[in-house]
């Protein structure tokens, strides 16, 4: 071979390498910058994505720390509402001792001591219904216990009756009888039964809607001042035939004397009746009522609300009355009971009075 040839003939060879060096560098290069670019972008995207994440933790986080917040801030009002409903509850109580007792235990009869014609008020845990002496008492819902007052018949029996999980002691107790002489004419009002009839559901229906919350929040009062001419209880004998029993106090006082509401209330009926004369029935709420007869003027009128104290008749001697007076007592859920327990007292108050 020829040097010179073979210098020449070697001389395209570099040229050509520096060629195909060129493209595969270029090849390599746009290889290598592409897979850069790829790498890059895909960092951007793992950055990205990393970037989402902790923001959705971070929201999640957010979002729990506020539910949280949200729930604690429920369970506090809650607490608080709690707290406000029982301490309302237990100011009717005569004191935080009595009225914590009262308020822990399941079942509590206010008092567990009672005699015939009385009531007793009766607070449980749970909403309730309880059947006593064939008839139902369903338990409203107040404070954070459930009540209903509960009468105890006239003609009960001495002894111990259950009442939920507690026993109630019955005392003996003996009412006396009182003979009246009317005259022929006040004694043939009794005979007319539609009139009395027609009164009757007058009666019944204003007696048939109470206040669902106790309305007094203070001491009943003796409406007026009078002389008791016939105690609670009695059996009566009219011109000498056996008449009723007489379920409320009569207060003589001369006519016109102001009567008082014996407490807080929503007046339910103030109307002319047939044989009651002019009468009252005030709503102290939860199906207890007071009942005012014979008045010769009424002041009020159904639906006024009531303060303890304020003159809301004055006495008379309509309807069946001999003379000026005042016939008064109080309706437990449709049962006239024994008016003298509440004057100067509350029912709350008769857990302390009726303690051992
Ligand atoms: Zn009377």
């Amino acid at each position: 071979m020829n040097p010179r040839k073979k210098r020449h003939s070697s001389t395209p060879y570099p040229r050509k390498r520096f060629v195909f060096t060129m493209i595969g560098l270029i090849i390599v290069g746009a290889i290598g910058g592409l897979t850069y670019r790829l790498s890059l972008t895909a960092n951007v995207d793992q950055r990205a994505v990393s970037l989402g994440m902790t923001e959705q933790v971070a929201n999640r986080q957010r979002v729990e720390q506020e539910e949280m917040e949200d729930n604690w801030q429920a369970f506090m009002e809650k607490e608080r509402a709690q707290l406000k409903t029982s301490a309302k509850e237990a100011a009717y109580y005569t004191n935080t001792r009595i009225a914590k007792d009262a308020m822990e235990a399941n079942w509590t009869l206010i008092p567990a001591k009672a005699a015939p014609g009385d009531v007793i008020l009766v607070r449980h845990q749970e909403p309730a219904e309880l059947t006593w002496q064939d008839k139902k008492y369903k338990l409203l819902s107040f404070g954070t216990g459930y009540y209903t007052y509960v009468p105890i018949p006239i003609t009960m029996k001495a002894g111990k009756y259950p009442i939920g999980d507690q026993f109630l002691t019955i005392t003996d107790k003996k009412f006396e009888t009182q003979r009246i002489q009317v005259t022929k004419q006040m004694e043939s009002m009794r005979q007319d039964t539609g009139r009395i009839e027609a009164d009757q559901k007058k009666i019944n229906l204003a007696r048939s809607k109470s206040s669902p919350a106790f309305l007094f929040t203070s001491n009943f009062m003796q409406p007026i001042e009078g002389v008791l001419t016939t105690p609670f209880g009695y059996t009566r004998y009219v011109n000498d035939k056996l008449d009723s029993r007489h379920t409320a106090i009569d207060l003589a006082a001369p006519e016109g004397t102001e009567i008082h509401a014996t407490n807080d209330g929503v007046v339910a009926l103030a109307d002319s009746l047939y044989l009651t004369g002019n009468s009252i029935y005030l709503d102290h709420g939860m199906n207890l009522f007071s009942q005012y007869a014979h008045l010769s003027k009424l002041l009020v009128k159904a639906g006024d609300r009531v303060k303890r104290g304020d003159v809301i008749g004055l006495v008379g001697t309509t309807g069946f009355s001999t003379g000026p007076h005042l016939h008064f007592t109080f309706w437990a859920n449709n049962t006239p009971v024994n008016p003298n327990l509440f004057f100067g007292t509350t029912p709350f108050h008769w857990l302390e009075q009726g303690a051992p």
